[in-house]
């Protein structure tokens, strides 16, 4: 049995059984991801959209569509910028 790395960005997983769009596999962590971010698209949309939604979903990181609490934006934020000022307790008024 070969390798069959998951085709998302920045997943490691690399014993994939799923193929998607007939040229990436998928594992099942980021498929159950993908299901759960396809709860929220619109009820009506173009074929050509749903491919893009599946594309735009496979260049993002593990857990990156997962709906945040005011926690997590906040821990993604910090992620993201490097920075705490979203933090209140601390001085805010430095600008670049
Ligand atoms: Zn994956």
């Amino acid at each position: 049995m070969g390798v069959m790395p998951c085709g998302r960005q920045g997943c490691d997983e690399i014993l994939c059984h799923k193929l998607i769009m007939g040229q990436q596999y998928i594992c099942d962590g980021c498929f159950d991801e993908l299901n759960e971010d396809r709860k929220l698209w619109p009820s009506s949309m173009m074929g050509v959209e749903v491919r893009e939604r599946i594309e735009t979903f496979m260049q993002t990181s593990p857990g990156a569509t997962k709906l945040l609490d005011e926690e997590g934006i906040d821990a993604e934020f910090k992620r993201l910028t490097g920075s705490a000022r979203w933090d209140k307790d601390e001085d805010e008024d430095e600008d670049e």
